[in-house]
C-alpha cells in the first residue's frame, strides 16, 4: 500500500516491516501485511447474518469485533500500529464479491479535523484506498465531520443518535449512482445511517456500507 499523497504516511509505509501484522511471519508473494494462515483464522462474519437497515442496498461487515481484531484495531487507531492497515485493507478488498456491482464512489467515514490532527491519519480513508483502487472508483473527500463528537462507546443508542445529529456536512451535491461508505467498526450503525441520509439528500441515488468489523 502506498500513500503518495501524504508524505508522512509514505515514510511510515516505507519503514513498515514486510511481515504479517499478527504473527510476524515475513511476507511472501502478494501478501499485504497478513499471512494466509492468519487471514484464514480471522473471526469472519457469516455473510448476511444481520438484517440490512432500509436505507442501505447492502451492509457488509467482514469480521467479528473480537480477539484479535478488537485489539489490533485499537492498536492501529490509538497507538499508531500502522502495520495493521494493509492487513485490514486486504480484508476489505476480500469483500469485492459481496458488494453491489454498480458502486461508483467510496466515502470513508470522516474524522473531525481535530481528531485527525491528533491521530495523524483517518483510518477509514487509509483502509478504503486499496479497495477504491481495486474497484477503480474515486474516494469522496467532500463530506466533513462538523462536530467533534465525544467518544460513542459510553453512550446508549438514544444518546448516540443525539450525539451524531448534524455531525456531518457536505459542501455541494454529489452526482454518484451508488456510494459505498467504509469504516473500521460498526456498532449500532447510527454513524452509517447519518451519513447515508446526508448522501441521499445530496444527490446520491443509492448507498451501501462496508466495515472491517462488527461489534455486537
Ligand atoms: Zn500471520
Amino acid at each position: 500500500m502506498r500513500h503518495c499523497d501524504d508524505p508522512v504516511m509514505w515514510i511510515l509505509d516505507f519503514l513498515a516491516p514486510r511481515s504479517c501484522a499478527f504473527c510476524g511471519t515475513p511476507s511472501e508473494g502478494n501478501e499485504q501485511g497478513i499471512c494466509s494462515a492468519c487471514f484464514t483464522d480471522l473471526p469472519w462474519c457469516e455473510p448476511a447474518a444481520s438484517p440490512t437497515p432500509g436505507i442501505f442496498v447492502s451492509l457488509v461487515s467482514m469480521l467479528q469485533y473480537e480477539f484479535p481484531v478488537d485489539a489490533a484495531i485499537k492498536a492501529m487507531k490509538f497507538s499508531r500500529r500502522l502495520y495493521y492497515l494493509p492487513a485490514f485493507a486486504e480484508v476489505l478488498c476480500a469483500a469485492r464479491p459481496l458488494l453491489p456491482t454498480d458502486i461508483d464512489a467510496i466515502l470513508p467515514v470522516p474524522l473531525h479535523w481535530r481528531r485527525k490532527t491528533s491521530r495523524g491519519f483517518n483510518q477509514a480513508t487509509e483502509l478504503a484506498k486499496p479497495l477504491a483502487g481495486l474497484l477503480s472508483v474515486p474516494v469522496v473527500r467532500r463530506v466533513r465531520r462538523t462536530r467533534a463528537t465525544p467518544f460513542q462507546s459510553g453512550l446508549d443508542a438514544a444518546a448516540r443518535a443525539k450525539n451524531l445529529r448534524q455531525a456531518f456536512s457536505i459542501d455541494a451535491p454529489l452526482h454518484y449512482e451508488h456510494v459505498l461508505i467504509v469504516d473500521d467498526v460498526v456498532t449500532t450503525g447510527t454513524t452509517l445511517v447519518q451519513l447515508a441520509t446526508l448522501l441521499r439528500h445530496n444527490g446520491v441515488k443509492k448507498v451501501s456500507a462496508l466495515t472491517v468489523a462488527r461489534a455486537r
